[in-house]
């Protein structure tokens, strides 16, 4: 499955508009949430990082969207990708050439107007962590996080957000972070510890509250977006315990839950 997205200035941007401004004189009190599965098929890099027993990240993220779509449906649900579908951008905007991909989700957000948007990733961690260890995946073999780094950090979930957005968009963002970051420790996740140079690679991240496990970091879909939202790493699939606790219909079920809980409060008690 392959969507092609022009750029957002072209006539399928104006159709989109069309489109929504009609479907919007019956929405009622719905939200518009724009969903943003991670990565595409690829077992290159575009798939995003590579679990324990070696499945892409693109597959954990698109199975978390369903469950979400679906305990969201009294909400106003955009997704910028179905399920296994892959975001091609026709003739992209100069400043998309790094990552096309990343820019169509955030347009797509921003020609929506949408009321939030919320992208689901699952965490990786430096490659210099990692080890390859034969007794995993029932003998197969696979990845293992290397002893010392497991011992000295917290591995579960993070939420991202962006601290250079505009003052009302970043203070709805650590709103809603918070709402969600309540919700995920209730159901007994913690938080990941690790963001942290030079452990690990990522130079923009800052704590913004490490109890709750909410960080800010430079990352393309939250720079470009106009409302506000956040990137949810749900869990750390190279880590074999946490990539068990994620990864199964149970967990996402009850994850997406919460995640509707956090929304339900977050737009009806602005
Ligand atoms: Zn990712």
């Amino acid at each position: 499955l392959k969507a092609r997205y022009p750029n957002p200035m072209s006539y399928f941007g104006i159709a989109l508009i069309l489109i929504s401004l009609v479907s919007s004189s019956h929405a009622g009190a719905r939200s518009k949430i724009v969903l943003d599965s991670g990565h595409q098929p690829s077992t290159g890099p575009e798939g995003g990082a590579t679990g324990v027993c070696g499945q892409k990240e693109y597959v954990y993220n698109d199975q978390v969207v369903e469950a979400l779509a679906q305990a969201l449906r009294a909400e106003d649900v955009i997704l910028t990708r179905k399920k296994g579908e892959t975001l091609v951008a026709e003739n992209p905007l100069p400043e998309w050439k790094a990552n096309p991909s990343l820019f169509v989700r955030a347009a797509m957000a921003n020609q929506q107007k949408a009321d939030f948007f919320l992208s689901i990733h699952h965490d990786s961690v430096s490659g210099l962590h990692l080890i390859q260890d034969k007794k995993e995946c029932s003998g197969k073999g696979g990845l293992k996080l290397d002893p010392a780094f497991r011992k000295k950090y917290q591995f579960g979930y993070n939420i991202f957000v962006n601290r250079n957005a505009p003052k009302t968009v970043f203070a709805q963002s650590i709103r809603f972070a918070t709402l969600l970051a309540n919700a995920l420790k209730k159901m007994g996740r913690v938080p990941s510890t690790y963001h942290v140079f030079p452990d690990d690679d990522c130079k923009s991240c800052v704590a913004i509250d490490s109890k709750l496990g909410i960080w800010s970091q430079d990352l393309a879909v939250l720079r470009t977006i106009q409302m506000p939202g956040v990137l949810l790493e749900v869990g750390v699939i190279v880590d074999s315990d946490d990539e068990k606790k994620v990864n199964s219909d149970a967990f996402r079920k009850k994850m997406a839950q919460a995640v509707s809980k956090a929304f339900k409060i977050y737009f009806r008690s602005p």
